[in-house]
């Protein structure tokens, strides 16, 4: 059978291990596992927002709102923007998929870091569109520009912070950059994870109602995946001008948001004080990495999320990341990136306890083992 051609050069999208895998592969009772690969809140999500999904259970039979009312009306007044501004998607992974459908074709040029999230570039192919990527693997604002101007561009991604290397423009630059773009590129601001970049240092701070008030050709990602705890609910959603989200509309299909997560997200919003208990335990935590790294002599990435890439200089990136797996400790092995280095999501206290104490006789045996 043949498919559309524009298939055969998409790779899947290899997703963090399961805990359910390392079960059944490992052995290793799931009360044991430790999972560090996919940028997840380790606290979780507010307990009262626990409850209410629980409680909005007796209506699954019913159809979602599709207009998304409620949940809209709370991201407005979040982001003092109006909810004519807001698309609402299965993740902003949904919404990246929208932006794409919707402006992209055969041959539509697609700039991007060389090295970020993976879905920019799926999501293109999947509908031929040409990618261009920067020089460097983290993003240059210069290059970026130079690339605009020699190519031109339909769609430009900006991931600020960047997955997976963890590095985040200044909005100042962004900005400048913004003002040499035409009017008819389309500039996707990817935030999931300006929560904790905004919290590091306010000179990353990307302001969704200032962006899209000046510049009318951009829109600005946000996601309840990740800061909020709420990854397996799956609810993004996109922030532009009006005529930008009316389009969206029309590639989005009907009540693709479930109650459940609606109810979720809405509730979540509510509770700015146990994500920032997060944001504040993460940059803690994640200084606890820095420390480790420096002390075991391996260079890391300084980062602006809730992630840190360490490089695994003198080892294999992919032996360290099995050996640790073996051990119950998921984490992200950056081979496919073209880096010898792991991606660790920072966790819990004692999970990165349980990171180091691992590590550190893994890369010990390793070491005698050259
Ligand atoms: C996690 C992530 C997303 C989206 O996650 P969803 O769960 O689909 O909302 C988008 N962009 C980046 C860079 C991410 O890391």
């Amino acid at each position: 059978m043949t498919f559309n051609t524009s298939l055969d050069n998409v790779s899947i999208y290899e997703a963090g291990k399961p805990i359910e895998l390392v079960v059944r592969e490992y052995g290793i009772h799931p009360y044991d596992i430790v999972k560090l690969a996919s940028n997840e809140n380790p606290y979780g999500t507010c307990p009262t927002v626990v409850d209410v999904i629980a409680r909005k259970a007796v209506s699954s039979f019913v159809y979602p709102d599709d207009s998304m009312y409620e949940l809209k009306e709370a991201l407005a007044s979040n982001f003092s923007v109006d909810t004519k501004n807001i698309v609402i998607g299965a993740g902003s992974d949904q919404v990246i998929e929208f932006c794409i459908h919707a402006k992209c074709h055969t041959n539509s040029k697609v700039l991007m870091a060389k090295t970020t999230f993976a879905m920019y570039e799926i999501y293109a192919k999947q509908v031929g569109a040409n990618i261009l990527k920067t020089p460097s693997d983290a993003h240059n604002i210069d290059e970026f520009r130079e690339l605009y101007k020699k190519e031109g561009a339909d769609i430009i991604f900006l991931c600020l912070p960047n997955n997976p290397l963890g590095e985040c423009l200044d909005a100042k630059d962004v900005y400048s950059f913004l003002d040499e773009i035409d009017s008819n590129t389309l500039v996707i601001l990817d935030g999931a994870y300006q929560e904790f970049a905004s919290y590091k240092d306010g000179a990353k701070a990307i302001i969704p109602h200032e962006a899209i008030s000046k510049y009318p050709n951009v829109i600005y990602l946000g996601t309840f995946s990740k800061a909020y705890g709420l990854g397996g609910m799956r609810v993004g959603y996109g922030i532009a001008n009006e005529n930008i989200i009316q389009v969206l509309h029309k590639v989005r299909p009907p009540f693709n948001i479930t109650t459940l997560s609606l109810a979720g997200a809405i509730e979540a919003l509510k509770h700015k004080d146990f994500v920032s208990m997060g944001i504040t335990k993460n940059f803690t935590e994640m200084t606890r990495y820095e420390e480790f790294a420096t002390l075991k002599g391996l260079r890391f990435i300084p980062s602006y999320t809730n992630f840190i890439t360490i490089y695994m200089d003198g080892f294999v990136s992919k032996d360290v990341a099995l050996e640790l797996l073996k051990k119950g400790i998921i984490v992200r092995d950056m081979t496919g990136y073209g880096f010898n280095a792991i991606r660790i999501t920072i966790g819990r206290a004692e999970q990165n306890d349980k990171v180091f104490k691992t590590l550190d006789v893994i890369l010990e045996n390793l070491k005698s083992n050259n």
